[in-house]
Parts: C-alpha cells; sequence; structure tokens
C-alpha cells in the first residue's frame, strides 16, 4: 500500500465510522415511523456497532493495538454482522419468506469463536467475514431489491441505489479479508487488494458505508415526502438532500485537509528532530574516529618512521617507537603500527604483534586504501572475539613521494557503544551491507535492516550477516524516510560515518502523529454534528411548518365548506339548516329567561308574474336586492334567512307579537318605497306570531305560514298578526 494511504488509515477509519452511524440514526427513524419497525432497528442496531467498531479501529491505530482489544474488536465486529443478517431475514419474513428462527446464528457464531480459538483472531476475522458478514450484506442486499416494489417512485431509485450498496459491501466487507493461511482467504485478501487497486480496502468500505447511508436516507426522506404530500416539502426535502451531500463532501474534504496539516507540522517536527538526533550520534562517533584519524596522519609523516621501513639504518629507532607509544596513548587508541608494503607488521606499540610471527594485514580494506594513496578508514567487528574497532592508517611516503608502508591506528569503539546503550530510541550501526554491527535492539543484531541487494555477495559481507525475516524496512533508507515497523509508523534516519560506508540509522515511533491528526479528526467530527443538527432542525422545522400549514388549509377548508352548507348561495343569508339551529337555540332561551320570541314570515306578492314579465334573472335580481335591503331594517339581534323560494323568515328574539308586528309593518312599508331593479315596485305580505311556550319549531312556523296565508287572502301587502293559540279561524280562508 502506498505511503499516503498507510497515513490515512486514521481519516478512513474516521468516516467509514461515522457513516455507518448515520446510517443507524436513519433506520431508527425508519424504524420508529414504520409498523414492522424490528428489522429497521435490527439494521440501525448493526450501523452503530460497527460504527463504533470503526472508531474502534481508530483508536487502536491511536492508541496503540493489544490482543485482548483486537479480540473485542473482532467481537463486535461479529455481532455487527449477525444484526445484519437479522435485518435481511426479518425482513424477508415479512416478505413473505419461511425462515428458521434466531438460533440459526448459533451456529455461525460458534464457529467464528472456533476457528477464532484454533487459528487467532484474524482467522476469527475471516470467518465471520465468510459465515456471516457475506450472507449478511448479500441477504440485505436481496430484500432491499425486493422491498422497492411497494416504495413510490423516488423511494424506489434509493431502495436500488442501497441495494447495489450493500451487494457492494457484501464483497468488500465479506470476501476480502485479511490474510489468513487458508483458501481463499490466502489469496483474496487485503494484499491482494491493495496490490490490484493500490488503495486499502477499508477506504472503498468508508466510500460503500457512506453510499449506503445517503441511499438509505434517501428512501427515508422520500417516504416523509410521500406523507406529506406537499409539493413544497418534497421539494425542500430534495434540495435539502442534495445540500447534505455537499456539505458532508465539503466537511470531510476540508476536515481531511485540516488533518493532514495538523499531521504535517507534528511529521515536519519528528523529521527534524530526527535529524538534529542522528548528526548527535554521528559526531559522537566523530569524536572518537577523529583524533585517531588526525594522529595517524601525524605519525605517517614522522620523518623518524620512514628508516623502519627503507631499512636505511636504524638510528632513531627509539624515538619512533616513542612517537608510535604517544600517538597511540594521545588518541585513545588501542594499538598503533607500521605496516611494510605487503601489510606485514613491522614496528608496534604492542609487542605482542611482533614476537613470535609477524601477522600480515595486506588484505585489510584500509591497508589497500592507504597503499593507494588515500587514508584509510575502517570499521572491523568481530563478533567471536567481541571486537569492536576502528581503524585509520595512512601511508608513509619517502622524501621523493613513494609509498613506502602505512601507518595504522586502531581504536576501540567500546566506549561509544556503552554511551550509546543509554540512547532512548533503537538505534543500528550498519555496515556498507546493511548488517546490523552495534545496536542497543538485541533483536536487529548482526542481521540486516533492508533486503541485501543480489549483487551484496562480495567478500565484504560478513559471514554473519543473515538476514532478519521479513527484514525490518522494505528498501534501503538512504536518508530519511518514514517507514511501517512492527506495525507501526516510524521515522527512519540514516546518516554515513565520516569517509566511511558504515552508517548510523535511528527509528523515531511517531504513534504521536495519529494524536495530532485525530486533532483535526475530532473538529472535522464536532463541524459534522453542527452541520447535521443545523440540517435536521431544518428539516424538521419545515416538516412541521408544513404540517402546520396543511392543518391551517384544512380548517379553512372546513370553514369554507360550513358557510357553504349554511347560506344560501343566491341571496348569501342564512339557509333553512341554519335557521333551524338559530330557531332551537332562541326558543331555549326564551323559555329558560322567559323572554318573548317572535318570528315574521313574508313573501313576495305575485312574483311567479315577476318572473314570467322580466324574466328569471330579474326575478333573481329582486330577490338579491330585498335581500340587501331588509338587514338594515331590523335588528342586530334579528335573525334573517330564506325560508325557500321568495319566502324569508325573519327571527326576533326579546320581540312579543305586537313588536314584531310593528316591525313587519314597518318592513312591510319599507319594501313598498323600494324601486328594484328593471321590476320597479314589489310587495310583501308578512305572517307574525310569538312563540308559544311548548310549541315546536314546526307548530311556531306553520302558525306563522297561516298568518302569512291570511294576508295573502285578505289581498297581500299587509301584515297578519296570528293569535296566540292555534284559533286562526280556518274557515276564513
Ligand atoms: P303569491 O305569493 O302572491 O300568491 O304569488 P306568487 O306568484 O308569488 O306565488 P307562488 O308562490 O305560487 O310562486 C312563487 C314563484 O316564485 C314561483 C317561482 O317561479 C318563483 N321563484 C321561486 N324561487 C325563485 C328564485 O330563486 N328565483 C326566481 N327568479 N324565481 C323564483
Ligand atoms: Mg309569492
Ligand atoms: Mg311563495
Amino acid at each position: 500500500m502506498s505511503a499516503f494511504f498507510v497515513n490515512q488509515l486514521d481519516f478512513i477509519f474516521f468516516f467509514y465510522g461515522l457513516a455507518f452511524i448515520l446510517l443507524g440514526t436513519t433506520c431508527w427513524a425508519i424504524a420508529r415511523s414504520k409498523g414492522h419497525g424490528q428489522a429497521w432497528a435490527a439494521l440501525g442496531v448493526f450501523a452503530f456497532v460497527h460504527g463504533a467498531g470503526e472508531w474502534l479501529d481508530l483508536a487502536a491505530l491511536i492508541v496503540g493495538d493489544g490482543t485482548t482489544f483486537a479480540v473485542i474488536r473482532v467481537m463486535l465486529m461479529t455481532v455487527s454482522f449477525v444484526l445484519l443478517l437479522d435485518f435481511a431475514r426479518l425482513e424477508a419474513i415479512r416478505l413473505g419468506l419461511n425462515l428458521p428462527g434466531r438460533w440459526i446464528y448459533v451456529p455461525s457464531m460458534l464457529l467464528v469463536a472456533l476457528v477464532g480459538v484454533a487459528g487467532g483472531v484474524t482467522a476469527a476475522n475471516v470467518a465471520a467475514r465468510y459465515a456471516i458478514a457475506f450472507p449478511g450484506a448479500l441477504g440485505a442486499s436481496l430484500v432491499l431489491a425486493w422491498g422497492t416494489r411497494t416504495l413510490s417512485a423516488g423511494a424506489r431509485y434509493a431502495g436500488i441505489s442501497a441495494s447495489l450498496g450493500f451487494l457492494l459491501y457484501a464483497i468488500a466487507a465479506g470476501a476480502i479479508v485479511p490474510a489468513a493461511p487458508f483458501w481463499p482467504a490466502n489469496i483474496v485478501n487485503y494484499g491482494w487488494f491493495v496490490s490490484l487497486t493500490g488503495a486499502p480496502i477499508q477506504l472503498f468500505r468508508g466510500l460503500l458505508a457512506c453510499w449506503i447511508s445517503f441511499s438509505v436516507w434517501a428512501i427515508w426522506v422520500q417516504q416523509l415526502a410521500g406523507q406529506l404530500r406537499s409539493a413544497r416539502y418534497t421539494a425542500f426535502v430534495r434540495q435539502q438532500f442534495v445540500w447534505t451531500v455537499v456539505a458532508m463532501g465539503t466537511i470531510l474534504v476540508s476536515g481531511w485537509t485540516l488533518t493532514e496539516f495538523l499531521g504535517g507540522i507534528y511529521r515536519r517536527d519528528v523529521q527534524e528532530e530526527s535529524r538534529r538526533d542522528i548528526d548527535l550520534l554521528a559526531s559522537r562517533l566523530s569524536v572518537e574516529t577523529a583524533t585517531v584519524d588526525a594522529m595517524v596522519k601525524a605519525l605517517a609523516g614522522f620523518p623518524s618512521i620512514q628508516p623502519w621501513l627503507t631499512g636505511g639504518g636504524r638510528p632513531d629507532n627509539n624515538a619512533a617507537q616513542s612517537f608510535l607509544d604517544l600517538g597511540v596513548h594521545a588518541s585513545g587508541a588501542r594499538r598503533g603500527y607500521i605496516l611494510d608494503m605487503a601489510g606485514a607488521v613491522v614496528a608496534s606499540s604492542d609487542p605482542r604483534d611482533i614476537l613470535p610471527a609477524k601477522p600480515s594485514y595486506g588484505t585489510e580494506l584500509y591497508f589497500r586504501q592507504s597503499m593507494g594513496g588515500k587514508g584509510g578508514y575502517q570499521f572491523v567487528f568481530d563478533a567471536g572475539a567481541g571486537v569492536r574497532d576502528y581503524y585509520a592508517s595512512q601511508p608513509v611516503h619517502t622524501a621523493d613521494g613513494k609509498i613506502v608502508g602505512v601507518a595504522v591506528l586502531t581504536k576501540s569503539l567500546d566506549t561509544f557503544e556503552a554511551d550509546m546503550r543509554e540512547f532512548n530510541r533503537p538505534y543500528f550501526f550498519i555496515d556498507p551491507q546493511g548488517v546490523v554491527m552495534m545496536t542497543n535492539y538485541p533483536e536487529a543484531l548482526r542481521r540486516t535492516l533492508w533486503p541485501l541487494p543480489t549483487t551484496a555477495k562480495s567478500p565484504l559481507s560478513r559471514p554473519f550477516g543473515k538476514q532478519v525475516d521479513p527484514p525490518m524496512l522494505e528498501h534501503e533508507v538512504v536518508d530519511g524516510t518514514w517507514a511501517t515497523v512492527d506495525n507501526e509508523r516510524q521515522y527512519v534516519r540514516r546518516r554515513f560515518a565520516d569517509h566511511s560506508q558504515w552508517s548510523l540509522v535511528i527509528l523515531k515511533p511517531t504513534r504521536e502523529i495519529f494524536a495530532t491528526r485525530f486533532l483535526g479528526i475530532v473538529i472535522t467530527l464536532l463541524v459534522t454534528i453542527m452541520a447535521l443538527i443545523y440540517l435536521v432542525g431544518k428539516g424538521r422545522w419545515i416538516h412541521d411548518d408544513v404540517l402546520a400549514d396543511n392543518r391551517i388549509r384544512l380548517q379553512e377548508l372546513t370553514h369554507d365548506l360550513g358557510m357553504k352548507a349554511a347560506t344560501d348561495p343566491l341571496t348569501g343569508l342564512h339557509n333553512r339548516l341554519n335557521l333551524d339551529q338559530a330557531l332551537a337555540r332562541e326558543m331555549e332561551r326564551s323559555q329558560h329567561y322567559g323572554t318573548p320570541l317572535s318570528l315574521i314570515l313574508y313573501d313576495i306578492d305575485h312574483f311567479k308574474r315577476v318572473n314570467d314579465t322580466y324574466g328569471h334573472l330579474a326575478g333573481d335580481k329582486v330577490l338579491i336586492q330585498l335581500s340587501r335591503f331588509v338587514p338594515n331594517l331590523i335588528r342586530t339581534t334579528d335573525f334573517l334567512a330564506r325560508w325557500g323560494g321568495e319566502e324569508f323568515i325573519i327571527l326576533a328574539p326579546g320581540s312579543g307579537g305586537p313588536m314584531a308586528f310593528q316591525a313587519a309593518e314597518k318592513l312591510r312599508d319599507a319594501v313598498g318605497q323600494v324601486v328594484f331593479e328593471d321590476v320597479g315596485a314589489v310587495t310583501c305580505s308578512f305572517g307574525v306570531t310569538q312563540w308559544v311556550p311548548g310549541e315546536t319549531a314546526a307548530e311556531f312556523i306553520a302558525r306563522a305560514d297561516e298568518a302569512l296565508y291570511q294576508a295573502k287572502a285578505n289581498g297581500r301587502n299587509q301584515v297578519v298578526l296570528a293569535p296566540q293559540s292555534g284559533a286562526i279561524n280556518v274557515e276564513a280562508h
């Protein structure tokens, strides 16, 4: 996997978890709103648990992992997948399939547990994915696809999208698994996926989680819109969906940029600190080697040394020997010696070097380098003899510049090693092949830090330089790089020792880098929460507003309908329905308070003739004009209604018969004065009655009708007051 994605794993886990936690919230909302909420509740809990699991993975990345922690996470993950499977099972049952009960999960979970006991956490993880996650996600995909049949058009697309999301998730989470030593996990695994795509599977799972989350949310939103049946709400909901997708995308991208930025600051700090550390180590090593380097130069140039090599007499032998001894002493060297052109020791600060047999160093690198006319520098480590030495050599020249031998000083690096043991981080002192010769990290000693190049089988490679399998690092480090060492991101820094192919390497563990990035993640989370509160709050507000709107409209409609039912469409007066209510009310009031109640029934005289002469429309106009005119002449407490055709009733609470008679007379007179449009003068006849307690409304009106009849019979355009009892002489008709 590219280093880029390795560094982004924390953010990937974050948004993967976030997407599923949001999915959980949506599923809960759906579960609460639906009759068959159990399945969606299961899906909601799956999403919550799985999302939380992803955040625990994030925690493991930050605070470090452990076996117990890993076991808990795999258990949590298994439980979440069981819930996913349960969603599929419950929905399938609802859709009519005949499926077994929850006991079906027991064997699968036992299988996972058994594999875990036998093969470890990773094997259990793989088993849970194959046995539960794959069928669970596939089942969810199928039931969602099947369930779209009952959804509205808009929700159907969302349902199909969610179904497709789960289908891909079945592959990403249920088929592409951690590497395990059995088929097919040994082939189709995370490593395989990375080599195929260059990105970690978690990235794709996270994107799928977002996809599924938004699709399910779209189903929910479409459902809400369907329930309200408001064009305004539907438009809003669609718009809000787009806004939310845009807002979440923007927040995640800017959150990631911030996280990268914060991590970058820390990363640069680490790099800078490592550079200072390695410079410090290198200068500490220089202290050891520099004095020897300088002293061997002085030694080679000392005139008395030369006669040893050229054999030209030995007058200065003692002086040369004491200069050699002094050089060794002053530079803290282990010993010093002079080699002839074949590499044989001709003089030494240690007599054992010459007696009994003179050893030869003709093959040593430093010797060959100095015979070539340069300074020779070499580290010689011998594990068997416990020797860690530094060799510095210089050619010895004659006066005319001919090389006649080599002066050598050798110094033990034991002090340096003792000092370095105190260094609080892993360091490695490696030979040109990358074999660790000195370290405070015992497992790495005499192993290579990175794979040896195949061309490295030179005589220089030490017989004990075996490879750590696999080597600690993937590639040779030249300068500084980020690498995964022991499953942890570390900064690796290398620096070559003075004039040599040997180098120092240090590691800086960088768990803190996640802590810094974590700040960016937390800020992203907070902004997400705020944005969601705003968006959900606004959605809620619009939802309630639309509901209230609908209610008001409904009230208005009811009111209109009530008005239509209670008024006469032509004249706008109360109709019979309202009159009946008013009559009942006023009769009760009259009964209760003992106040009089009278009724005036009037009818237009010879109206048929008006119609016949001027037309029906002119007749209508007379009815309308009369209806507008009469209310001005009666009391506000009086109740005027169209009784039917060209007959009207005035209910006069508080008026006795004679008073009502007066009122009717006034009205009759006034109507007689009015000039009606098109028609001219029109008269009315009036029947007046006072209510007799105990009398029904029908009897009350019937007596008025009789009085009216009387008025008509008497020649029209007059008022007749009915007697208190049914004493109108029927015979008089
Ligand atoms: P009178 O009451 O004086 O005995 O004579 P009339 O001609 O008014 O008698 P009648 O009650 O028989 O006729 C009533 C007429 O009123 C019959 C009908 O054509 C007319 N009429 C009833 N309702 C309406 C209406 O809404 N518009 C119009 N233009 N005419 C109506
Ligand atoms: Mg009439
Ligand atoms: Mg009539």
